[in-house]
C-alpha cells in the first residue's frame, strides 16, 4: 500500500559538514505503517557528541557569529523559514514514513513551522535591556540581554520537527548555537532540516545534529559540560533524568513533558463542536500528542445521547495509509508504543472499565503489517483508575461524567499532570471561571489543539517546567548582565559597602 523505496542512508550534521557516526553504527528506522525498514540513521557515540559540543562552541564564540548583529540573524532566520517552506512537501513525506502520523497532518505542521521563525526572526532585534532607577545618581546603572552559549536540545519521536523548531527559533534568535538529538525513531526529518539549514548561510556548527539512543547520546548531551541550557520534550521519566543530568553541571533545563488532559463538555454547548472537539483531541495523529484529551467528563444530563454519537463516530474512522487523504488514523509509531496502548487498555478492563469502541487492533488484513489500534473508547471509568491517571500516548479515551462545575474542576485537577485542558459551554462567565480554576498551561475554550508562536505553551504541575513560544520564550535563552558605571570622580572608602538605594 506504501510504495517500496530505496533505503537511505544518513549522515550526522557537525560543524557544517555530513559526517558519518565515529563507531560506523547504524539504526533501522522502519515505516510504521508497513514494517519495512526505509532508512539507517547514524548511531552517535561519545566522540560524535564531544565533537557536536566543540564545533557549537566554536562557533559561538567566532567572530563569524558572535559579530553578527540580531538584525541579520533575523534575516537568516527569515531566509530559513522561505527555504523550510519550499520543502515542506519533501519534509512532511519524511515524517510520515518515519513516525506513521498523517500526511496531511504532518504537511499542516511543515505548513506552519516557518511561521516560528518568522516571528522569532522579529524579536531577535527587540530584546532591550533596561535602565535601573538608582537613588545615587552618579551612578549609572543598566542591563544587557546576552545568548547563554550552547542550547542543547533533544526532542520526542511524535512530532519531531515541530517540537524542535518551538525550541530552536527562539535560541538562535537569542544569539545561541546548537546540538540538536531527535529521538531515535524520528531522526530522518531532523537530517533533512539540517540539509536545509546548511544552504541558508549560517555559520558552520551554528546547528549540529546528533543522532542516536537516548540513554546513550541522550544521557551524554545532557550533562555535557559545554551544554549552556538543555531543552527537553519527551516523557516525565525521562525529564527527570534530565534534569538531574543537568544539575550536576548547574545548567539550567526546560521540560516538555506529557499529559493527560481533560476535555469538558457542559450540557450548554454547541454539541456538534464538542464532538468534533473531543475526536480531534484524542483520535487524531493517533492521540500520540503530548495534549490529547484523554479524559473526557459529560454533565450527566446529557451524558448518554453524547456518548452514543461519540461511540458511533469513533467506529466510523478510517484507518490506513498513513499518505492517502482518505485516512483519518495512522498507526502507532513504534511496536513499544502499541504494546502499552494493548497494556493499558487491559489495565483498565481489569480495573472495570467497559469497552465502548475499539479495544484492540483492526482485523482488515490490508492493516496487519502495520502498528494500527482501534480507536477506543471506555465507559465506567472512575477518575482514580490508572487509565485515568497515567498517560497511555494513543488513541484511548476515558469517559466520565459529572454533575457540578465545583465536582468537574476537582476531577479534572485531580491528576499528576497539568499539560492542557479543554472546556466546552456557551456560558461566557463559566468559561473564564472554568479557565482560571484549571490547572494546565493551556486551556482551550470551545476549540482543541490549536496553537500559534506568539502563545506561550508548557505544562503546571508533572507536565513540565518553563514555557516554549511567545515573547518570553527568546529571554529563557538569555542571561541578564548588570552594568553600574560610577560617573563622578569621588574616592571611595575602600573598607565599606555603598548602597546605592
Ligand atoms: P522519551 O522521554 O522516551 O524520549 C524523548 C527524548 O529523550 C528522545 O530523544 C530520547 O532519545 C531521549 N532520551 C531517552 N532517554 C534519555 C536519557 N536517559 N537521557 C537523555 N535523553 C534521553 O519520550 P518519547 O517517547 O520520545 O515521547 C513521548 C513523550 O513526550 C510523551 O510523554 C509526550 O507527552 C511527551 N511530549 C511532550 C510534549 C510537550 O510539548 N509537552 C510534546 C511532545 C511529546
Amino acid at each position: 500500500m506504501v510504495q517500496k523505496t530505496a533505503i537511505k542512508h544518513y549522515q550526522m550534521y557537525i560543524g557544517g559538514e555530513f559526517v558519518d557516526p565515529s563507531n560506523s553504527e547504524y539504526i533501522e528506522s522502519t515505516n510504521p505503517a508497513t514494517g519495512e525498514i526505509w532508512a539507517y540513521i547514524p548511531k552517535g557515540g561519545k566522540e560524535d557528541v564531544d565533537r557536536a559540543f566543540k564545533a557549537a562552541r566554536q562557533c559561538y564564540e567566532s567572530e563569524e557569529w558572535s559579530s553578527l548583529s540580531p538584525t541579520k540573524r533575523g534575516k537568516l532566520l527569515r531566509k530559513l523559514a522561505e527555504a523550510l517552506e519550499k520543502n515542506a512537501e519533501h519534509l512532511a513525506r519524511t515524517e510520515t514514513q518515519d513516525n506513521g502520523k498523517l500526511y496531511k497532518e504532518m504537511l499542516g505542521q511543515m505548513m506552519i513551522i516557518p511561521s516560528w521563525y518568522e516571528y522569532y526572526a522579529g524579536l531577535a532585534d527587540k530584546v532591550e535591556g533596561t535602565v535601573i532607577p538608582l537613588d545615587r545618581q552618579s551612578v549609572f546603572n543598566y542591563t544587557l540581554r546576552e545568548p547563554l552559549g550552547v542550547v542543547a536540545c533533544i526532542t520526542a519521536w511524535n512530532s519531531p520537527l515541530l517540537i524542535a523548531t518551538f525550541k530552536m527559533a527562539a535560541a538562535l534568535a537569542a544569539g545561541n548555537t546548537i546540538v540538536l538529538k531527535p529521538s531515535e525513531f524520528t531522526s530522518a526529518s531532523s537530517l533533512e532540516f539540517a540539509r536545509i539549514f546548511n544552504e541558508v548561510g549560517f555559520p558552520p556548527g551554528t546547528l549540529n545534529v546528533v543522532t542516536g539512543y537516548g540513554h546513550s547520546v541522550g544521557d551524554i548531551i545532557s550533562k555535557h559540560s559545554l551544554a549552556n541550557k538543555v531543552t527537553f520534550t519527551g516523557g516525565p521519566e525521562t525529564g527527570r533524568k534530565v534534569a538531574v543530568n543537568a544539575a550536576s553541571n548547574l545548567t539550567g533545563v526546560t521540560l516538555e513533558l506529557g499529559g493527560k488532559s481533560p476535555n469538558i463538555v457542559f450540557a450548554d454547548a454547541n454539541l456538534d463542536a464538542a464532538e468534533a472537539g473531543v475526536i480531534s483531541g484524542i483520535f487524531a495523529a493517533s492521540g500520540q500528542t503530548c495534549i490529547a484529551g484523554s479524559r473526557l467528563f459529560v454533565e450527566r444530563s446529557i451524558a448518554d445521547e453524547f456518548i452514543d454519537s461519540l461511540v458511533r463516530r469513533a467506529k466510523e474512522i478510517r484507518l490506513g495509509n498513513p499518505m492517502s487523504p482518505d485516512t483519518q488514523m495512522g498507526p502507532a509509531a513504534t511496536p513499544a508504543q502499541l504494546m502499552k496502548i494493548e497494556k493499558y487498555v487491559n489495565i483498565a478492563t481489569d480495573e472495570g472499565a467497559r469497552v465502548l469502541a475499539g479495544g484492540e487492533r483492526p482485523c482488515d488484513p490490508e492493516l496487519s503489517k502495520g502498528l494500527f489500534y482501534l480507536p477506543t473508547i471506555l465507559g465506567n471509568v472512575r477518575n482514580s483508575m490508572r487509565i485515568a491517571q497515567e498517560e497511555v500516548f494513543g488513541p484511548v479515551l476515558s469517559v466520565m461524567t459529572f454533575d457540578t462545575e465545583e465536582e468537574v474542576v476537582k476531577l479534572a485537577n485531580d491528576s499528576e499532570f497539568g499539560l492542557a485542558a479543554g472546556i466546552w459551554t456557551n456560558d461566557l462567565n463559566r468559561s473564564h471561571r472554568m479557565a482560571r480554576a484549571l490547572e494546565a498551561g493551556t486551556v482551550w475554550v470551545n476549540t482543541y489543539r490549536t496553537s500559534a508562536p506568539g502563545s506561550p505553551f508548557g505544562g503546571y504541575k508533572n507536565s513540565g517546567l518553563g514555557r516554549e513560544m511567545g515573547i518570553d520564550a527568546i529571554y529563557d535563552f538569555m542571561q541578564t548582565k548588570s552594568v553600574l558605571v560610577e560617573l563622578s570622580d569621588e574616592i571611595r572608602d575602600p573598607f565599606t559597602v555603598r548602597t546605592l538605594n
